[in-house]
């Protein structure tokens, strides 16, 4: 096997009750967190939501106010950040520019003057694919290739738990995509425990098989990509992750598994088992993705979860064309529409959106200002 990580295996990490405070200002308030190993977690959030904070705090070079950290099952709080098993790539990969991309690999390990120290440099390289450019210096690569050097040099050390600080910031878009499946795939063959930090959500739902949404020092939620996306608990995380079409309303009506919303006349239903609350003032929330959209005279049956709106916008993106509707009293909805040459509605039609019930879900709306 060329992975030069393997042998070590990755380490839970476990954060608990970890609180940061800067004089007076809580950047980190409490987190629990346990990520298991040879997870791809992934830390995503607004910018000063507290991300860098926390990955400071694991890497050492930020000690937390209170609560302790652990790796593998060993206290690490107050362990100095190079005694630590861990190993941080940081945005801006400072490479040194005078020495080859070899040499930049194998530094690390041979000022600790580890025996084989080359032909684990050389490995490393090879599961960045960089095996052929081992010779060059790192001013003659490319970006993302520069940035695959930094990757290889922090996966030689064989660190049990590998921080990744929004370390594809630097590329452009069409790199920057192209790195991030290549980085999961890398992850896959080290089966390392990769923590990695971003703003961006496409970037997080990508790449980790777990995601944490923070907002102001606190995790809102966390889990899978998908179940994020399909089942938000809060606004913040609906919002975060996509457009979300927060309906506000006022359950009526309990139906054992189900609750029905009025929203402004419209009787919407929301399966108990997606509504985060159940009583009173709620938010209806439908991804534009699930909303269909059709014309008035073809929208017979059940009234319920049925909303009629006229349209305001349209723009093609290729893919899918997106549609803003309209909807008097309750507000502007995003419909994203698959194009299979079926009519397309024009702005100022009016149109009829409906939708599977097993496809809304429900939010505590005792907060929302709408
Ligand atoms: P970004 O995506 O912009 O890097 P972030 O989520 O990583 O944001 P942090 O860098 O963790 O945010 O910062 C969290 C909060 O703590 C911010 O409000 C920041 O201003 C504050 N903060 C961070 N470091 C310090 C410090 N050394 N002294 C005072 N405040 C700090």
């Amino acid at each position: 096997t060329t992975a030069a990580g393997r042998d070590s295996g990755g380490a839970d990490l476990v954060l608990d009750s970890v609180t940061k405070r800067f004089a007076d200002f809580v950047a980190v308030d409490d987190l629990n967190l346990t990520i298991p190993a040879g997870s791809f977690f992934a830390l995503l959030g607004p910018s000063g939501c507290g991300k860098t904070t926390t990955l400071r705090m694991v890497a050492g070079l930020e000690q937390p106010t209170s609560g302790t950290l652990s790796i593998g099952g060993r206290d690490i709080t107050r362990t100095g950040a190079h005694e630590r098993p861990v190993n941080t790539v940081f945005q801006n990969y400072a490479l040194f520019p005078h020495m080859s991309v070899l040499d930049n690999v194998a530094f690390g390990l041979k000022r600790r003057k580890i025996r084989g120290a080359e032909a684990r440099a050389k490995s490393a390289l090879e599961l960045v694919e960089l095996g052929h450019l081992a010779a060059r210096r790192p001013g003659q690569l490319s970006g993302g290739q520069q940035q695959r050097v930094a990757l290889a040099r922090a996966i030689v050390n064989r660190p049990a738990v590998l921080l990744l600080d929004e370390p594809l910031g630097a590329l452009d878009m069409k790199l920057r995509r192209q790195m991030q499946v290549e980085l999961k795939n890398i992850q896959l063959e080290v089966g390392l425990t990769f923590v990695h930090v971003t703003h961006d959500q496409e970037e997080a739902m990508t790449m980790a098989d777990t995601v944490a949404v923070m907002n102001a020092g606190r995790v809102e939620q966390m889990g899978a990509p998908r179940e994020l996306y399909e089942l938000p608990r809060t606004a913040f995380v609906a919002n975060f992750l996509g457009k979300s079409n927060l309906v506000p309303g006022e359950v009526i009506e309990d139906r054992g598994d189900a609750v029905v919303v009025n929203a402004r006349g419209n009787r919407l239903t929301v399966l108990k088992e997606r509504a985060a609350a159940h009583h009173g003032r709620v938010l209806v929330g439908i991804r534009p993705e699930k909303l269909k959209m059709m014309w008035p005279q073809d929208a017979a049956g059940d009234p319920d979860n049925m909303l009629h709106g006229r349209v305001a916008d349209t723009s093609f993106t290729g893919v899918s064309t997106d549609y803003l509707v309209d909807v008097p009293g309750v507000g502007r909805l995003g419909v994203f529409s698959q194009n299979h040459g079926q009519q397309l509605a024009r702005p100022g039609d009016e149109v009829v959106l409906c939708w599977d019930t097993a496809h809304a879900f429900g939010l505590d709306g005792r907060e929302d200002s709408s």
